[in-house]
């Protein structure tokens, strides 16, 4: 099979250096198998959305030298097909309906197991939908980082997939999503790791396919933690694209390609260079 890759960022913020590096890393991987290169726009959730932020990153990735392959895809889009996926859930009673309140979680009720809410029926209100959480082990192989294992049930326990005000989860539309786009191979920061049982888990449920995995190390503040759009950590100038790229490449263990005049030059030369075998596994701390 062909291979796609994709970036599927949020728009929380304007696109920082950790992002920078999941572009990179994704885009390496699609140009290396000589694959096609997909553009998603994760704006589903409003609440968290930086106004302005979807058009600033749609702007800076080509200004990076970044074009995707295909038109993108906006998830604000998509709810039709995550309405027709969670129905699918509902019809084989995989989701149930969850009252439990903002103070219920807080007081213990967070980890749901086996279906059990704390709070009863209301009908003047609207439920959360979780997803029961099988007593499974979820194996998968990952490119980079390796054999995973994780017990949905225990890590978990019974994930929400349609919010209180109707808004699907994370989880459920990346999976309708990294489907609908042909995904081959994710290539995402690890703090999406323990993410993937999950999606593994509804891929099963909704007859998807499971694309590999590629979690790529994150980039570490100086304090450890991980650079985060919201914080509006490093911020990387589309006006002046090769210094970032230059550290994003040395980030990811490549050689950095000397004399490239513009960031699609750059790029075209480390596409060159790439060798997978040179990802470094683990986070490291970046001072950009
Ligand atoms: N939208 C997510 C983020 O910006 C990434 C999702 C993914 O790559 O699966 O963190």
């Amino acid at each position: 099979m062909d291979y796609r890759g994709r970036f599927a960022p949020s728009p929380t913020g304007q696109l920082h250096f950790g992002s920078l590096v999941a572009a990179l890393g994704s885009w390496l991987r699609a140009r290396h198998a000589g694959g096609r290169w997909l553009l998603r726009m994760e704006d589903i959730d409003p609440p968290r959305e930086v106004p302005g932020s979807a058009a600033a990153i749609l702007d800076a990735l080509p200004a990076l030298g970044f074009v995707a392959d295909e038109p993108v895809l906006f998830q604000s889009q998509r709810l039709a097909a995550y309405d027709a996926a969670f129905e699918r859930l509902r019809e084989a009673g995989a989701v149930f309906p969850c009252w439990c309140s903002r103070s219920d979680l807080a007081a213990g009720a967070g980890l749901h197991r086996d279906g059990c809410c704390v709070a009863p029926p209301d009908p003047q209100r609207e439920p959360a939908w979780r997803l029961r959480a099988p007593d499974t082990e979820i194996a998968f192989d990952d490119t980079l980082q390796g054999p995973q294992q994780q017990n949905l049930r225990e890590s978990a326990g019974d994930f929400v997939i349609r919010r209180v005000e109707g808004l699907y989860s994370y989880q459920l539309a990346c999976v309708v999503d990294d489907a609908c786009q042909g995904v081959t191979e994710v290539v995402r920061g690890c703090d999406l790791l323990d993410s993937t049982p999950r999606q593994i888990w509804l891929q099963r449920l909704l007859d998807l396919p499971t694309p590999r995995y590629l979690h790529l190390p994150l980039v570490l503040d100086a304090t450890g933690r991980k650079l985060s759009k919201s914080e509006q950590a490093w911020p990387v100038d589309p006006a002046d694209p090769l210094p970032a790229l230059r550290r994003a490449l040395a980030f990811l263990g490549q050689p950095v390609p000397a004399g490239a005049v513009d960031a699609p030059a750059l790029l075209a030369a480390a596409a060159l260079g790439f060798d997978p075998s040179r990802l470094p596994r683990h986070g490291g701390c970046f001072n950009g």
